[in-house]
């Protein structure tokens, strides 16, 4: 298949991952940080840690979007459904994800409340319209893939003048988070292999300020085999000549400026929000989006008066310090033994997209 079959080539990997051995100084290391946890599962998924030399380590970053949305959020939904004649809909992976007093979405949903899955943004504007008589909400989340379906359909709902139809909107965004990664230094990285699939929304050149003002070498890296062990090998070359600039190695699908219609939609649903409390970041400001005022009918946060929520991780799960790229999910005394898919104790280890997860499923044990 295009775009598929040619970067998983074998030989073309090992001639690449060759080139990294030849091309690595042996006097020193690199710590490369995968910004998003696709990449981290392609690079468990395709062995491309046994490819790399011993110096050559990949650390995990923040880049899960079901990971990064702290517990107090899916309290707060939790508390709507339980409490309102509503539906609540969201995506699967969040329904399963630990939220205080060892609560889920999925137990809410067996006690009674209606809770319902869904695969996208416009199943739930479709369910809105399937049930007139209640009130509809949808739990988005995500970077800035997932943020233009949710402008369109609050701008669909808007233009259908539908009333019971609301969002309890969680989208955050991946600069300020990498900003915040690089300022505090705690991960002490070399280099990013930059998220794909958030690229071709906002474009590379959105990494531009970060990059320079943190010195900062990043290579926007598609998810195949050849696309992570070539932004590896660009990556290392950088770092070599000791230059800190913006590269995008998925030139199949970035562009410098991004796509401009999903940004021009987003701009006109969505406004800055001044701080949002990240898992594991803590609160940042300017990282996080809300609905506009314009918008407000479609905010479930304002329809339902919704306050507030703080609640705890579960006692002995690392998950804030695997986000930060300060811990290996190994390294957790829960791994493995009382956390597991099928008993997840923390959402890294729910999440498709979650380094414990990606872990366990490729058997990375210590
Ligand atoms: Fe949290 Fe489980 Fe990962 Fe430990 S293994 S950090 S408990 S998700």
């Amino acid at each position: 298949m295009k775009y598929i079959d040619e970067f998983r080539d074998g030989d073309t990997a090992r001639l690449l991952a060759g080139l990294i051995h030849k091309e690595v100084s042996p006097d020193r290391n690199y710590r490369l940080m995968e910004f998003c946890g696709g990449h981290t599962h392609a690079i468990f998924r395709f062995g491309i840690v046994d490819l790399m030399p011993e110096n050559v380590r990949f650390v995990h970053g923040p880049g899960c979007p079901v990971c990064v949305l702290p517990a107090g959020r899916i309290e707060a939904a939790i508390r709507l459904a339980e409490s309102s004649d509503i539906i609540l809909c969201t995506y699967a992976d969040l329904m399963r994800v630990p939220a205080g007093k060892k609560d889920s979405l999925h137990k809410a949903r067996a006690r009674g409340a209606d809770i319902r899955m869904i695969y996208s943004a416009t199943d739930a504007l479709a369910i809105a319209q399937a049930n007139p008589e209640r009130q509809v909400v949808f739990f988005a989340i995500g970077f800035e893939t997932t943020t233009p379906p949710t402008a369109a359909v609050i701008r669909i709902a808007a233009a259908m003048a539908l009333t019971n139809f609301t969002v309890f909107c969680n989208h955050v965004l991946t600069p300020p988070a990498m900003a915040h990664i690089l300022a505090s230094g705690e991960a002490s990285i070399d280099g990013i292999l930059g998220p794909s699939h958030v690229s071709t929304i906002i474009g590379s050149q959105a990494y531009a300020d970060c990059c320079a003002q943190y010195r900062m070498p990043l290579v926007i890296a598609g998810f195949e085999p050849v696309d992570v062990i070539q932004s590896t090998l660009l990556l290392i070359r950088q770092i070599n000549e000791g230059i800190h600039r913006v590269e995008n190695q998925y030139t199949r699908a970035v562009s410098a400026s991004g796509n401009r219609k999903a940004k021009a939609l987003m701009d006109e649903i969505f406004e800055l929000r001044p701080r949002f409390e990240w898992r594991g970041l803590g609160e940042l400001p300017d990282s996080a989006l809300a609905i506009r005022h314009t918008y407000a009918a479609f905010d479930a946060e304002k329809r339902f008066h919704m306050a507030p929520v703080t609640t705890t991780d579960i006692k002995g799960c690392i998950c804030p310090a695997v986000l930060r790229g300060v811990s290996n999910p190994d390294e957790c005394k829960l791994f493995g033994t009382v956390c597991t898919p099928e008993e997840p104790k923390g959402a890294c280890m729910v999440s498709s997209e979650g380094a414990c997860a990606a872990y366990y499923s490729y058997g990375r044990f210590r």
